[in-house]
This record gives structure tokens, C-alpha cells and sequence, in this order.
């Protein structure tokens, strides 16, 4: 069978023959471009860097994509669900149910806003806030749900709708990981009241550096949202702040960049799904193993994770034969030292498939930049494992 001396035909091969679960070759197809933009905007006679030109059109140019009302970059994924927090005026005295599995954002960005994060259980399949569970938790205080999209999986997004409206609560869709994805032809990120996407590095249309954006069908929201991410200001009166903003404003040279970068996404995003698809088929069905739910509606190929019942060890055994993996949130978020007091002071139901989760998932590297020889070596030793513990 195939071995990791057995690459496939493209140059580049990863250091020591290990398959790495990020990139290390990221920006390699780039680099000439990223110079170049560097030393133009770096050194260009107006001197912008944050908030010109380059970030508005890439603003025009996902917004046009989308087809939302607006997309208003801004500095982190973090930092764009602070600003919808906001920008939706939800505050002290509020609650908003989150997932107990994901992210310290999801929690932090609640707290910090002054209102509570009230934890809900995940669906086990989709990994995803489990909209039965999120409702039963819903109260008086209750001002918005705030389902998250999970490593390949969009939340149940229709059903959050109708709970929305059913108890008349804002939805903020948590999409950092999803975009390009789609449900239902609704893409990630416009299902609620707002959504956003996050640019780190690490996600699927990640940048050397800090980035994230807000997107929205509502023009409201946007207005706000824009006036929130420079300290208040409208963008038209520099020096009158309407409200009490922050500093969340957008690189220039990172707008260039992504701009370039945005024709080859769907390519991308398609070799992740692929690679995925192989994964799945030939794991699906292994003892001890639960592989991700397949298929293509609603699907985002950011990470690939299964259920492992011998997480640990399978990791160790993938290790021993240099495939590198990512174990996402050992901790429940109400597991967290951070958030304990906090999911403590609300006592609620128990948080079985959350707290099952945390204890059995594994990431598989699913990036672009893996070789075919790659993700035949990486399918193999997850069989191996399966099927010799099997014995
Ligand atoms: C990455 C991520 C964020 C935060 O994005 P940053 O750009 O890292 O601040 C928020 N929510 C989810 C689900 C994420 O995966």
C-alpha cells in the first residue's frame, strides 16, 4: 500500500516526512504577489494602511459573492461577534444560548458584551448546538441564540430560524469556520441577523496575520457595525463618535492580498472536500470510528474530524506513523476555568454529548496542500489502527 515515500507528483513535500496537519507551504503559490504588495502599499505615496481602498473592495468583492447587504472587515473573528453583540444591543441583564462544545470565543465575546452565555448540548452526528436542547433552555432573559458551525458541519440553521421567530430572539449565526459553505442555497454566514467569518491563518480562507468580517442582509446592523469597528465614527465626519466603538479596523495589505487570494478559494475549498469525501469513504464504518456526516449540503471542509472511542491512543498510533492531528476542545467550554463560575451560577441540564465529545474527537489534516500520496498514508494508518484493534 501506499507509503510517505510514495508523494504525489507536486513539488513539495513536508519537512522530515511528516504529514503536518496545517501547511507549512501556506502562501507558497503567493509569495511574489504578497512581496510585491507589501512593498507598494508599504511604501505608496498615500501612506494608507487600514481602511482604504483595498479593504472596501475586498468588502465589495465577498459582499458581491455573498449576496449579502453588506460585509464590514474588520480585525479578528472574535472581535466580529463582539461587534454583532453590539451592534444587536444585547448587554447586561441578557442571556444568549451557546454551544458548551466550541470555541472560548462563543463564551468570552457573550461575557464581554456584559450579558451570560447559557450552554447548550451538541447534536452527537453534526457536533453542532443541538436546536431541541438550545430551546428548552431559552427564558425570560433570553435575547439570542448563537449556534456555531463545527469543523465540516453547518448547524441546523432552518430550525434556528423558526425558534428565532418562534420566541422572538435574535439569531447570530457563528460561521468564522464556514465560509463558502451552503445550505439549503442559503450561504454561511446570512442565515440570522449577522454572521462572520475569520481569517486567521488557520481557517479555510486564512491570511499571514489577524482578520475577520462581519456579514449581514440587514442594513442596520451594517451602519452599526461599521460606526463600532473605528471607535464610533461614521466614515464620512472623521473625529464625531455616535457611539462607543472600538479599535477593530482592517489591514490594507492584507485586503490586497486577500482580494488576490479569493479567486482560487472555491478550488481550495473543493480539494478539501474531495480529500473529505475519500477520508469518509474508506473510514466509514470502522470499529470504534464515527466519521462525519457526508455529503455536500452544508458542508464546510475547514477540519475533518471523527469520533474516536480510543481517541488517545489512535492519536499516538497516528503520530507513530507521522501524521500530525489536533484534538480542537479537550474541555466542555463550561469544563473551562474561565467560564465554570459562570455556567455554575445557572445550573441547567447535563451536557452528555458535549462533555462525550470533547473526549473523543480527533482532527484529521484535510488542507489543500496535502499531496494524494498524503491522504492515502494518512487513510491508511487510521485503518490500521481501527482494524487491528479490532483483532
Ligand atoms: C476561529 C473561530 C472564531 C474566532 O476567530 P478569530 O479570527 O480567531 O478571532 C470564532 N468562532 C469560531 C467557531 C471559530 O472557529
Amino acid at each position: 500500500m501506499t507509503t510517505t515515500s510514495d508523494r504525489g507528483t507536486e513539488a513539495t513535500a513536508a519537512p522530515g516526512d511528516r504529514v503536518p496537519f496545517f501547511p507549512p507551504d501556506l502562501f507558497h503559490e503567493d509569495r511574489d504577489t504578497l512581496l510585491r504588495l507589501l512593498y507598494e502599499i508599504g511604501t505608496g505615496a498615500d501612506q494608507k494602511f487600514i481602511l482604504g481602498d483595498h479593504t472596501r473592495r475586498f468588502e465589495d468583492a465577498l459582499r458581491a459573492r455573498l449576496g449579502a447587504t453588506d460585509v464590514i472587515a474588520c480585525s479578528s473573528g472574535t472581535s466580529a461577534l463582539h461587534l454583532i453583540l453590539t451592534a444587536l444591543g444585547i448587554g447586561p441583564g441578557d442571556e444568549v444560548v451557546v454551544p458548551a462544545f466550541g470555541c472560548a470565543p462563543l463564551a468570552a465575546a457573550v461575557l464581554h458584551a456584559g450579558a451570560v452565555p447559557v450552554f447548550g448540548d451538541i447534536d452527537p452526528r453534526t457536533l453542532t448546538l443541538d436546536p431541541a436542547d438550545a430551546e428548552a433552555r431559552v427564558g425570560t432573559r433570553t435575547k439570542a441564540l448563537m449556534p456555531a458551525h463545527m469543523f465540516s458541519v453547518m448547524a441546523d440553521m432552518p430550525r434556528f430560524v423558526t425558534l428565532a421567530v418562534t420566541h422572538g430572539l435574535r439569531l447570530i449565526e457563528d460561521s468564522a469556520v464556514a465560509q463558502g459553505a451552503v445550505l439549503d442555497g442559503v450561504p454561511a454566514g446570512l442565515w440570522g441577523d449577522a454572521g462572520l467569518y475569520s481569517f486567521v491563518q488557520v481557517k479555510s480562507f486564512g491570511m499571514p496575520g489577524e482578520g475577520g468580517a462581519v456579514v449581514t442582509r440587514d442594513e442596520e446592523t451594517a451602519r452599526t457595525v461599521r460606526m463600532l469597528r473605528n471607535h464610533g465614527q461614521d466614515g464620512v465626519h472623521r473625529g464625531l463618535h455616535h457611539v462607543i466603538g472600538v479599535n477593530s479596523r482592517f489591514d490594507e495589505i492584507q485586503a490586497a492580498f486577500q482580494l488576490h487570494r479569493l479567486a482560487g478559494l472555491t478550488a481550495r475549498l473543493e480539494r478539501r472536500a474531495r480529500i473529505a469525501a475519500h477520508y469518509t469513504e474508506h473510514l466509514a464504518g470502522l470499529p470504534g470510528l464515527t466519521t462525519p456526516p457526508p455529503g455536500t449540503d452544508g458542508r464546510c471542509y475547514y477540519v475533518y474530524t471523527l469520533l474516536a472511542d480510543d481517541r488517545d491512543a489512535l492519536r499516538d498510533h497516528l503520530s507513530a506513523a507521522g501524521v500530525d492531528t489536533h484534538v480542537y476542545y479537550p474541555r466542555t467550554l463550561p469544563e473551562q476555568a474561565a467560564f465554570a463560575p459562570v455556567a455554575a451560577a445557572r445550573p441547567g441540564p447535563g451536557l452528555p454529548h458535549a462533555r462525550d465529545v470533547a473526549r473523543r474527537h480527533l482532527s484529521l489534516p484535510v488542507h489543500h496542500r496535502l499531496t494524494d500520496a498524503q491522504v492515502e498514508h494518512v487513510t491508511e494508518a487510521v485503518r490500521a489502527h481501527a482494524l487491528r484493534t479490532r483483532r
